[in-house]
């Protein structure tokens, strides 16, 4: 029988710990789920932590090259059954909603850059699944894929779904530098993408989202570019690629541009032609909007477990970091980002997975929600670190660099806000939230 003290008497009358899983304070995952992410979280802290940490020191070539280890990491991803996207037969859309944004969570933490590339990787492969079309699931099965959306002369512009959007001056949009031809079952594509395309310089496969002339030019009567969403092999005649980006974060996921000189696929390759192009460029950028809020949660997971592990390690004040009030106001503060994140993106996986009509400026928004959070969040577990922070010896600045690309992937944080801001002003025209 333990002494009693005035310390365990008291501890007896006072409440107990809450219950937390891995992924913070949630009602107990159920058994599957937990096998699941124990499982994603080994291959996270095991293979891709470790990995990530290499490749973001290496030069862009370094990271394309034939020894590299982002191949390496590839390989073993392929070998472990690594699957970004959940698809288990006879699950429910609400468990499956659930299991992806666990899953995610757990690649975001091991490494964003790395959770992006394989995330990109399976894009292709994963729409043409969601359209039902098997000759192009069978088409991208065991390529690795891209998403080339954005061009030079067309970043923000090519995320106008309505025409209302460009500025009252301009009588069109932009075609920009990446374009499509259709005609006689056939589709052409010339030109060139921008330099950021994730996976841009080892992808195998594109999805291209581009705009397209059917003969009769590339504007419709209210000037809004016509457009193909296409999937495209890139080793086919005429595809070429540029050199790898250097950048400042996710430096683990390669990027650069890939050329395009009057590439044929057949017309049945594409996901959306004609007027379906735009609803399907909707709904195509809403899952991917989705992915990037779970994975930045767990980047900033990441940044939030370093922090609180440094601070019950440092000592100032002749005491240790998480003994002082100010730093348990900062802990707390972070932590509490960090749940809103994860709430945030899960209630738009659940959207997307489950609601019958989705759209990319809603999900567009959690995105910003997300990824500025992780922004505050690695920015402050930084500072928490003090100089230490600063340097290549510890986690934090790598965090803080991948965190802030995302402010601007997957469409810049300001421009999309202003979208989401447009589809509420659409919807209160349609009559929605009326006082
Ligand atoms: C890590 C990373 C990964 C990426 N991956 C991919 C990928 O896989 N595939 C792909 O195609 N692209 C990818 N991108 C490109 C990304 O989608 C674009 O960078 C983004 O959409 C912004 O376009 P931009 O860089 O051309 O900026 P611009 O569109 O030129 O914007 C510059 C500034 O102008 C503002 N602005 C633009 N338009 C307006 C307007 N109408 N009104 C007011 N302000 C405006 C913006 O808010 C921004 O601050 C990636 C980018 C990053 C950083």
């Amino acid at each position: 029988m333990p002494q009693q003290t005035e310390e365990n008497v008291s501890a007896a009358v006072r409440p107990g710990l809450p219950h937390v899983e891995l992924t913070g304070f949630e009602p107990p995952l159920g058994d599957d789920e937990r096998a699941v992410q124990q499982a994603m979280h080994q291959f996270a802290r095991e293979v891709m932590r470790p990995a990530g940490i290499a490749i973001d020191r290496l030069s862009a070539e370094e990271v394309v090259a034939p020894d590299s280890p982002y191949w390496q990491f590839l390989k073993t991803a392929a070998a472990s059954g690594i699957e970004f996207d959940a698809t288990v037969d006879g699950v429910p859309p609400q468990a499956l909603a659930r299991l992806q944004a666990i899953v995610v969570e757990e690649l975001g933490w091991g490494d964003a850059g790395l959770a992006v590339s394989l995330g990109a990787g399976a894009f292709p492969r994963l729409m043409a699944a969601r359209s039902g079309n098997q000759e192009l699931v069978d088409l991208c099965e065991g390529r690795l894929g891209c998403w080339i959306g954005t061009q030079p002369d067309r970043g923000s512009d090519g995320l106008s779904l309505y025409p209302a959007e460009r500025h009252a001056a301009a009588r069109q949009g932009n075609k920009g530098n990446l374009t499509a031809r259709v005609s006689g079952g056939e589709i052409v594509i010339s030109g060139q993408s921008s330099a950021w395309v994730s996976n841009g310089p080892v992808a195998q496969v594109g999805l291209l989202t581009i705009a397209a002339d059917y003969g009769e030019g590339f504007f419709d009567a209210e000037g809004h570019p016509r457009g193909v969403e296409v999937v495209v092999p890139l080793d086919l005649p005429g595809v070429s690629r540029g050199r790898p980006l250097e950048k400042l974060g996710k430096r683990a996921l390669p990027q650069g541009e890939v050329y395009f000189d009057d590439v044929k696929v057949p017309a049945r390759f594409a996901l959306s032609l004609g007027d379906d192009y735009w609803p399907g460029h909707a709904s195509t950028w809403s899952s991917a909007g989705v992915a990037m809020g779970q994975i930045m949660t767990g980047l900033a997971r990441a940044a939030f477990e370093y922090a609180l592990e440094y601070c019950h390690e440092r000592r100032q004040g002749g005491a240790l970091l998480a003994d002082h009030q100010l730093v348990q106001y900062r802990l707390g503060a972070i932590a509490r980002k960090l749940e809103t994140m994860r709430a945030v993106s899960r209630r738009a996986t659940d959207y997307t997975f489950l609601s019958p009509k989705k759209h990319p400026y809603y999900t567009a928004g959690s995105k910003v929600t997300c990824t500025d959070l992780a922004f505050e969040v690695a920015d402050e577990a930084l500072q928490l670190f003090g100089g230490y922070g600063l340097t290549r010896e510890y986690p934090m600045e790598k965090l803080f660099r991948d965190a802030r690309a995302a402010r601007i992937e997957d469409g810049e944080n300001h421009l999309l806000t202003m979208k989401f801001g447009y589809l509420t002003a659409l919807l209160h025209r349609a009559g929605w939230a009326r006082p």
